[in-house]
């Protein structure tokens, strides 16, 4: 059956915070070990019931690219929403999300939806962020935000479906 929309979604965050497998886990429901970064611009896709619509969420992946600050305006082109990630457990992985919120102003429509998701939540041991600053900075910056785990798949499918919930609530 056709879909009723493409939305489309672009993750950013650092290096190795966990993109990839997020979205492996929405797309694939499978997580890789050792997963291996590949160069150029890709997208996966999933096709959910959002309010009785058929939403095909069309997932952009970095691949990469982040490491070289190499993101380009093509790929926020025509992004409604972004997720937003970093690692519980590295700090700076944090600390630059206020840097690639000013990309995505820089870049992306006004009215894309944000979720900034703190990844890795299983090595709760490892923590080097707490969940209520984390959840402080995304209410300054009007974000949605949620901590999840590719790993054990704790949150995952809530935060995509609550995002894409959020993008249909705008169109
Ligand atoms: P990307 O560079 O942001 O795309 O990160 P990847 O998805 O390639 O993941 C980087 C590393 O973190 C890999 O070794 C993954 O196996 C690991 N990883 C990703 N998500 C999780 C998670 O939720 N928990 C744990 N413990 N490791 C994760
Ligand atoms: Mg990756």
């Amino acid at each position: 059956m056709e879909e009723d929309y493409v939305f489309k979604i672009v993750v950013i965050g650092d290096s190795a915070v966990g993109k990839t497998q997020l979205l492996g886990r929405f797309t694939r429901d499978e997580f890789f070990l050792d997963s291996k970064s590949t160069i150029g611009i890709e997208f996966q896709t999933r096709t959910v019931d959002i309010a009785r619509r058929r939403v095909k969420a069309q997932i952009w992946d970095t691949a990469g690219q982040e490491r070289y600050r190499a993101v380009t305006s093509a790929y926020y082109r025509g992004a409604l929403g972004a997720m937003l990630v970093y690692d519980v457990t590295r700090r700076h992985t944090f600390e630059h999300a206020a840097r690639w919120v000013d990309e995505l102003r820089a870049h992306a429509d006004k009215s894309i939806v944000v979720m900034l998701i703190g990844n890795k939540a299983d090595l709760a041991g490892g923590r080097a962020v707490a969940a209520d600053e984390a959840a402080a900075f995304a209410e300054e910056q009007g974000l949605f935000f949620s901590e999840a785990s590719a790993l054990s798949g704790e949150n995952v499918e809530r935060a995509f479906l609550r995002l894409l919930e959020e993008i249909h609530a705008n169109v």
